[in-house]
């Protein structure tokens, strides 16, 4: 029998594998307890409090107190705590945000189709490009791009359109017809000497060259985050979106933009869509959408994608896939409400507003001497920390990260960068709380 310590630390490390970690690192140092939170704080069960510098997961755009979600949820179970969209029934949750976000997209759009998290969304992407190529009898047409660094997931097809090593290795990923092509990010793939016009040209071509050399007509789709995230926060170059965009509608191939981190206002646009001008046939969102009070994903598509799905589910008699919880109704009214509130307090506009001053702030920690650069867009950034010595690839975020989370301040380090996503409530003062802690944390590292 084993001998469970009583703590709940003891008991974590006993009963529970967690993900995205070093499973035996786990056994022996277990993770920080989270017990409560409330705005842009989190508390653990030591009572010392953090500012939650990355959101939670990229994804607590309302912080983590907000009374009238609870009140939200507790009515809906109260009324119909579950229903499903299957079998010709539907419920209205499920309608009434369909149609806001129908009335909210980028770009006209025409259906959207509820799943509970950002993989599983990605994944059915997937597959619905797949059965819309072999309705349209275009049954070679079937190869997704994605992109070195990109993350779309950790399901099969996701995570095989993911372009993380990590995400690959000893699961037998990725699915042979999923590609990658070159990462957008200047700063980390830009040659000595090469202007950041020269490297856009260069990782179009990249891109280019890769769909003839598979064959267009074999090419269903492009998959991409219009700011990559879990990558490390890179921002696209000048140009990107648009010269991207021109190489699909020339080989006459799908555009899925991946706005799980990025939608609902993140950079500060409702959708990055609009900030890149990037017209997309499938969105997917996540994260935001509830602000993670509820598990809940979309797919929302144009016309021209939906039409041929439907006349194939006709062919077949029924379009044979479905979750059990697609739109569930708590978490579609806890989307709902949560959207309708980002509207009325202008969350959108407040991270346009302060992101001047969150960039600003992380471009003065940039000029620390451990620090490289740094970079971003609307309220979503990162520091690039410069490798030190003989340190491991990554050790020196992780330690500056580690120093912060000492400070008070919760962040996400991803290879040497020190990632920051604040909830999207966050003010101008509370910037500078956080962004001192950095100064602090760097000058305790050095
Ligand atoms: N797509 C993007 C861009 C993401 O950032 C994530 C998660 O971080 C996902 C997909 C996967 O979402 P989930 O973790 O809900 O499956």
């Amino acid at each position: 029998m084993r001998i469970v310590s009583n703590s709940i630390e003891g008991r974590d490390i006993a009963y529970q594998m967690h993900p995205n970690v070093n499973l035996r690192k786990y056994e022996k140092t277990g993770g920080l307890v989270i017990e409560s939170g409330d705005g842009i704080y989190v508390t653990d069960n030591n009572g010392k409090r953090y500012i939650e510098g990355m959101a939670g997961l990229w994804s607590v755009a309302l912080g983590f107190g907000e009374k009238r979600l609870a009140e939200v949820a507790k009515a809906q179970m109260e009324k119909l705590p579950y229903y499903h969209t299957f079998s010709y029934k539907t419920h209205g949750p499920s309608i009434d945000l369909a149609e806001l976000l129908i009335s909210i997209a980028p770009v006209p759009m025409s259906k959207v189709h509820f799943t509970s998290s950002g993989s599983e969304a990605n994944d059915l992407a997937c597959k619905m490009v797949w059965y819309r190529s072999n309705a349209l009898g275009n049954k070679d047409k079937k190869k997704i791009i994605g992109r070195i660094k990109g993350y779309h997931g950790v399901t099969i097809a996701a995570a095989s359109i993911t372009g993380l090593p990590r995400n690959h290795e000893s699961f037998d990923l990725p699915l042979d017809r999923m590609f990658h092509t070159s990462c957008p990010s200047y700063v980390h793939f830009g040659k000595d000497g090469e202007s950041e016009a020269d490297f856009t040209a260069r990782i179009l071509n990249d891109l280019e060259e890769l769909i003839l050399k598979e064959g267009p007509e074999t090419i269903a789709a492009f998959w991409g985050e219009p700011v990559m995230g879990a990558g490390g926060v890179l921002v696209p170059p000048a140009g990107y979106w648009e010269g991207v965009q021109a190489i699909l509608k020339k080989y006459d191939i799908l555009l899925v933009a991946d706005e799980v981190i990025c939608g609902f206002g993140r950079t500060g646009k409702m959708f990055a869509c609009e900030t890149y001008n990037i017209k997309p046939d499938v969105l997917i969102v996540s994260k935001q959408i509830s602000s993670s009070y509820m598990p809940l994903s979309a797919l929302i598509m144009n016309d021209a994608f939906y039409q041929p799905i439907a006349d194939e589910s006709d062919r077949i008699g029924v379009f044979g896939h479905g979750f059990t919880a697609s739109g569930h109704p708590v978490a579609t009214a806890v989307g709902l409400e949560n959207l309708k509130i980002i509207q009325e307090r202008d969350l959108v506009g407040n991270a346009a507003r302060l992101e001047e001053k969150f960039l600003g702030r992380l471009a003065e920690l940039a000029k620390h001497p451990l620090a490289h650069s740094s970079r971003g867009v609307g309220l979503i950034g990162a520091l690039e920390i410069k490798p030190w010595g003989d340190a491991k690839p990554g050790d020196a975020a992780a330690a500056v990260s580690a120093a912060l989370e000492e400070e008070g301040v919760i962040s996400r380090n991803i290879g040497e960068a020190l990632c920051f996503c604040p909830p999207l409530i966050i003010t101008a003062e509370q910037i500078d709380d956080m962004f001192d802690a950095v100064g602090r944390a760097l000058d305790k590292v050095e």
